[in-house]
């Protein structure tokens, strides 16, 4: 999905998985625009460091390694900030608390608790922290490259659950009102930016950027704009 990397100094190369409503998706009039919140914030870092912004739909799951091969100078997917993450990569400080929540068909009664999960089907996206979570409760874990994907195999009976981030299940809802979403014991998690480790005026940009617009309420007309 990677379609070719123009790289100059007034670009700002954002990569992205644009499946992951409501921080990025794809729609708009022409039906191939990536739009959603981190989209909008990546717009205005790009904009206060006097760069235009450029988007790279591509897999979640290869983001960090075209990040650390140069062929994107920031990766805004919704990703949260973790010590394995942290050991190759840098982030800004936090922008979002999520946690994952299991999405299952209306008629499904049988999860109430996090140890209900053990011995299910579980279908995730692949890389992401509930790929990584599944694999604690069950070994019948299925990861797809997108979250939609994971979705479609629960409307067709092929797993028992989706365990996915909470903004985006949310939205998979709304799409699919014959699914639930089952709230459990999960820890709180929080998404950032990464850059790469020798980036740190990039970084701190970003860090500038988040935090005049949390004091200049634009971030918070995003949150009104974007999440319901
Ligand atoms: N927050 C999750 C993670 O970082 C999922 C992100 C995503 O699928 N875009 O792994």
């Amino acid at each position: 999905m990677l379609t070719g990397c123009s790289k100059s100094d007034d670009v700002l190369v954002v990569g992205t998985n644009a499946s992951f409503p409501p921080f990025e998706y794809v729609g708009g009039v022409s039906g191939d625009e990536i739009k959603g919140f981190d989209i909008d914030l990546a717009r205005q870092i790009a904009k206060d460091a006097g760069k235009t912004l450029k988007v790279e739909n591509m897999k979640f799951d290869s983001l960090i390694v075209a990040l650390k091969a140069g062929k994107i100078d920031m990766v805004a997917s919704g990703m949260t900030i973790t010590p394995e993450r942290l050991a190759s990569v840098n982030f800004s400080e936090p922008y979002y608390e999520a946690t994952q929540v299991v999405l299952v068909n209306k008629d499904n009664d049988s999860i109430k608790s996090i140890d209900d999960l053990h011995g299910k089907h579980i279908a995730v996206q692949l890389g992401a922290t509930g790929d990584i979570m599944a694999k604690n409760y069950s070994q019948k874990v299925t990861a797809f490259n997108t979250g939609f994907e994971a979705v479609m195999e629960l409307k067709n009976t092929k797993v028992d659950l989706v365990l996915f981030d909470s903004e985006p299940a949310a939205s998979f809802l709304n799409m699919n009102p014959e699914l639930k979403i089952i709230e459990l014991d999960f820890e709180p998690e929080f998404y950032g930016f990464a850059v790469t480790k020798d980036k740190t005026e990039l970084l701190n940009s970003i860090n500038t950027t988040l935090n005049a617009m949390k004091t200049n309420g634009e971030f918070n007309a995003l949150i009104n704009k974007y999440m319901k």
